[in-house]
């Protein structure tokens, strides 16, 4: 009996270790390579070529939180394999603007709307372009996966789940486990002022065209479904060539990433005003020392800044607590470091206008890219402004206005005044130029002096938080300079 065993041991194992080896990667393989060869395979020895209509939604510098921008934008697209060529028009205030596409598996050349250059693009963007062109057609992204080929993840009633990382996203597709065709791609990825943004590609409206399948209609849901764009193709069909829309001029390269060098640098106004200088970013972030606490205002684009403020705050005054943190306006250059003060303990300030998007941003998932907020969660604690707020220790004080919309610029709009010093401090609306006198002002411009105007303060000198030394213009501005403007030059 035991010799038995013995005797049939190798074979048994070595039907084990085949049945191993290949059972599952047999049946794992069998989605993601029925829908390659719907969805790709074809295109390995044939040019596709579709006209399509897109509709697109973005979050601009726009007037009020989540104010979406449409651009409504259509072409026409030549792909092969890896090769994919698209050109479309942008109308935009009854101009056409025109822009241009070619991606190939080693090149990405893009010339945006109403430029004649090429744009300056980096590696990192040409590899994103694997999922990046699945907005149009999902043939690179399947063909990449089955390059890859990654076990299923999960099989769920519907769809056969693959995984993987791309770049610094993650990428899943799911395919139809009945007809083998691609339903949905996922993507995970990190934005400086989201956190963990999700983007779904969802296809639908196949067509067959001979052995190729192709979804006439996508709809991609961006920042977790806060937008969505569409995209509706027609008039595809196999051809036999294509036109070369942009010529690869030889000294042509794609940039490495540069990492961000940070470069801080503190001044003191006076003892309650430091001025904190963030020269990578080219803002100016305000300290504001009272006699036992600290309030700080404005922190740019992400937590990394943020912390870097708050390390310079502590070096000014290493025993006084942050207390508050405002932002002037809810655009990033203002807000988007505002993380790691709500993990100090201190005070949000925010208006009815940006409350909302404020606690977004603070409860946002960070699991792509960690920050301390998300490594020590502490809860959000926010103060509401009225119409105005006075911040004081008894002796020394400082107002901050809400002036919304006559700032022309964002609805939630906060000015800062320090009666003491006559001084008043803000974003971003004053643009007068180092040399040389404006042509003409702006709104923004005739906004803030009319605020001014209507609040009844004296102001002798404003502080403007961005830009700093780009743009060439003064961001310390004597106020008889603002006046000047406003009645002298054309607005
Ligand atoms: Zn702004």
């Amino acid at each position: 009996m035991d010799q038995k065993i013995n005797r049939n041991l190798p074979v048994l194992l070595t039907l084990l270790a085949f049945t191993w080896t290949y059972l599952p990667s047999f049946s794992q393989a069998n989605y993601l390579e029925e829908s390659w060869k719907k969805q790709s395979e074809p295109l390995e020895i044939r040019i596709l070529n579709f006209e399509f209509q897109e509709s697109s939604n973005q979050l601009l510098h726009s007037f009020s939180p989540w104010q979406q921008t449409n651009f409504s934008t259509s072409g026409e697209i030549w792909s092969k394999a890896h090769d994919f060529s698209k050109i479309d028009t942008l109308l935009s205030n009854q101009r056409i603007y025109l822009s241009k596409t070619v991606l190939s598996q080693q090149d990405l050349l893009q010339q945006n709307y109403g430029k004649e250059q090429l744009e300056p693009l980096t590696k990192s963007q040409f590899h994103d372009q694997v999922f990046l062109s699945a907005r149009y057609l999902p043939h690179r992204t399947l063909s990449y996966f089955k390059e890859h080929h990654p076990p299923i993840e999960r099989l769920e009633e519907k769809y056969a789940v693959y995984s993987l990382q791309i770049n610094k996203t993650t990428v899943k597709l799911f395919i139809d486990k009945e007809t083998f065709l691609l339903s949905k791609i996922q993507t995970l990825s990190h934005d400086e002022l989201f956190g963990d943004v999700e983007t779904a590609y969802t296809y639908s409206a196949y067509l067959q065209i001979e052995d190729f399948y192709l979804a006439q209609h996508i709809e991609i849901k961006k920042i977790n479904g806060k937008l969505l764009d569409q995209v509706d193709i027609s008039q595809a069909k196999f051809t036999d060539s294509r036109p070369q829309l942009l010529k690869r001029p030889a000294d042509y390269q794609l940039a490495e990433e540069d990492p961000i060098s940070a470069s801080v640098s503190t001044s003191s106004f006076n003892e309650h005003i430091h001025l904190v200088e963030l020269g990578h970013t080219d803002d100016r972030a305000l300290v504001v020392e009272f006699s036992d606490f600290l309030l700080v205002a404005e922190a740019p684009l992400t937590s990394e800044n943020g912390e870097l403020i708050i390390a310079e705050a502590k070096k000014i005054a290493p025993d006084k607590p942050i207390k508050y943190f405002v932002f002037g306006h809810y655009h990033p250059h203002y807000l988007g470091g505002v993380r790691p003060f709500v993990q100090e303990g201190a005070r949000i300030l925010v208006s009815e206008h940006n409350q909302e998007y404020l606690s977004y941003i603070v409860h946002a998932k960070r699991t792509v890219q960690p920050d301390r907020l998300s490594l020590h969660t502490r809860p959000l604690q926010m103060e509401l402004i009225q119409d105005s707020l006075r911040i004081s220790d008894g002796e020394y004080s400082m107002e901050i206005y809400l002036i919304g919309e006559k700032s022309k610029h964002t609805i939630d709009y906060l000015v800062y005044y320090f009666p003491k010093e006559k001084l008043l401090f803000e974003d971003d609306l004053v643009w007068i130029p180092f040399n040389g006198e404006s042509k003409n002002v702006s709104a923004r411009q005739t906004g803030l002096y009319q605020a001014i105007q209507d609040l009844g303060i004296e102001v002798q000198t404003i502080i403007q938080s961005w830009p700093v030394s780009d743009y060439g213009v003064k961001t310390i501005i004597p106020f008889e300079e603002l006046e000047y403007s406003i009645k002298h030059i054309k607005q």
